[in-house]
């Protein structure tokens, strides 16, 4: 059997070809063009001598550009490589090495840093999307409208189901970024059951903020709508007056956010804006605050569904199905095909009830094939032949799943666990706090102290002291956090997740006003 990931193009441009698949602020790209484009650079692509198999990188914001090349190299069997435009030289080169691109399609305004990183992997040959000024970079550079220009051949690479179609680096919060290899079937099953579960309606318009070379953005919101035939409203960046903006021009119907997304959202002025097309939205990525949730459904009159994913299970694992069935702080259940056990250490699954926190482990249709050219991490992973996310979990009597944290960020302090996200849940009550992110630091004593780190509201007045005065009233004595630490600004990775590494690094500096 064979099979090709942008089949799910080629059929929605046959049913609905002059359907708008992309709106972008100054224009649309409609399914047959967007299909047609990515075919030529498929051609393109083969003309230049890559074979089915070899990776091609690709260093683009959400530009439309960014879906023709990812659907032109899945058509042409290529193997799909995306990577953060705002990685620096030494990161590229790290990735194009590691993944053994051949080919980099990179903006043009990042060619400061990708032309610095091809000087040490000379053999990958750059293609720019945008103006090409050749005095940026190496000499044999091609411009992307070349590739347009070879024309669409129909052609669909029938390569196995089993094929990797993308190699997604994983942000490699402990070691360096791995690539899990995820394959063409995992891909389409994944985006083809996680929006059937979630409710996709033919109308439905759907925000596309979230980076397209992170794992939620690129199955659960391009994947989905090329095999719903679905528009996509495309933003490069998040910024709440933009995103107001094309919800009220593009009439966007489904929001798809990370909780800081919504956070943000919640506190924005939005009177200047007609944001009445919203229906539903989705949250994954990390735990959504009770509040922000709660604030953000007050203000925009939408449910918004939790779902839970990883780079590894090709985003969507779980998701609460509907908002007529949905549990607050759960993730919901798994989705059709995706099997999910919590277990403990000795791999033993757990009964449900609170009491019983393990890991959550996954097998099934979405799970990563493994890391590219890393055996060993592979075998760690799947210990028991179930794949090990590092989240710790318990399920309710009804099946739903309630993540407690990353076994990671665990903080255990003199013995006794503390998972950061109770308390962080404790300060987003706080009247004057906008964000927080709870976190252990070395104590001689105790192992582990618990601290917080904070932002406050615009106009929220609150001193350290206070807030640890004022989670001491309200959580046991073992979890609330000694020190206190109030930021400008709480840092976020590429999807706008709050991370905590450099917050690691920074609380050693001492508690106090950041
Ligand atoms: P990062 O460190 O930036 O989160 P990562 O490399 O761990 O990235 P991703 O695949 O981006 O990998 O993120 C997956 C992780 O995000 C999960 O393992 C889990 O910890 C967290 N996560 C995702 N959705 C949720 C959710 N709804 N609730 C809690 N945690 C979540």
């Amino acid at each position: 059997m064979s099979f090709n990931l942008a089949t799910m193009l080629r059929e929605s441009a046959l049913a609905q070809p002059d359907k708008d698949f992309l709106r972008f602020p100054g224009g649309a790209r409609t399914f047959a063009e967007v299909d047609g484009a990515a075919g030529a650079v498929a051609v393109a692509l083969r003309a230049r001598g890559l074979a089915p198999g070899d990776k091609v990188a690709v260093l683009l914001p959400n530009v439309p550009e960014f879906v023709v090349a990812y659907f032109g190299i899945l058509k042409a069997g290529l193997v799909m490589v995306p990577l953060n435009p705002l990685l620096k030289a030494g990161e590229i080169a790290y990735h194009l090495a590691d993944s053994d691109a051949r080919l980099l399609i990179a903006a043009d305004a990042v060619a400061q840093e990708a032309a610095r990183a091809l000087r040490e992997v000379p053999a990958v040959e750059p293609v720019v999307v945008g103006d090409l000024d050749t005095g940026k970079w190496p000499e044999s550079v091609t411009a992307f409208a070349d590739l347009l220009a070879a024309g669409d051949d129909g052609e669909l690479y029938p390569g196995a189901a089993d094929d990797t179609a993308v190699l997604l680096y994983t942000s490699g919060t402990t070691g360096r970024p791995k690539g899990a290899e995820l394959s063409h079937f995992s891909l389409y099953m994944t985006c083809t059951i996680g929006s059937e579960t979630f409710g996709t309606v033919p109308d439905d318009v759907v925000l596309a903020v979230l980076p397209f070379f992170h794992v939620y953005g690129l199955s659960s919101i391009l994947n989905a709508s090329a095999r719903n035939a679905r528009t996509v409203s495309i933003l490069p960046r998040f910024e709440t007056g933009a995103v107001l903006a094309a919800i009220e021009r593009d009439r966007i119907t489904v929001m798809a956010g990370v909780p800081t997304m919504y956070h943000a959202l919640a506190a924005a002025d939005s009177s200047g804006y007609d944001t009445s097309s919203l229906r539903i939205g989705s949250s994954g990525g990390a735990p959504i605050p009770e509040q922000v949730l709660r604030a953000f459904e007050a203000k925009y009159g939408i449910p918004v569904l939790e779902g839970y994913g990883l780079s590894e299970s090709a985003s969507t694992a779980t998701v609460n199905p509907g908002a007529d069935n949905r549990k607050v702080l759960s993730i919901g259940k798994p989705i059709w095909g995706v099997q999910l056990r919590i277990v403990d250490d000795e791999g033993t699954p757990l009964p449900p009830g609170p009491e019983h926190v393990g890991e959550i482990v996954l097998r099934g249709h979405s799970i990563t094939k493994g890391y590219y050219k890393r055996p060993e991490e592979t075998a760690q992973a799947f210990r028991g032949g179930w794949f090990h996310t590092g989240d710790l979990a318990y399920a309710d009597e009804d099946g739903f799943v309630y993540v407690v944290d990353r076994k990671k960020d665990l903080v255990i302090r003199g013995g006794f666990n503390v998972y950061p996200r109770e308390v962080e849940e404790l300060l987003y009550r706080h009247p004057a706090v906008a964000e927080a992110a709870v976190l252990g630091e070395p104590d001689e004593r105790l192992g582990e102290e618990v601290v917080a780190v904070v932002s406050l509201k615009p106009g929220g007045h609150a001193e350290p002291d206070e807030i640890v005065a004022w989670a001491k009233e309200r959580i046991a004595a073992y979890k609330y956090p000694r020190r206190v630490r109030i930021v400008p600004e709480l840092p976020k990775g590429p999807t706008g997740k709050i991370t905590k590494v450099p917050l690691r690094q920074s609380t050693a500096d001492g508690p106090g006003r950041g």
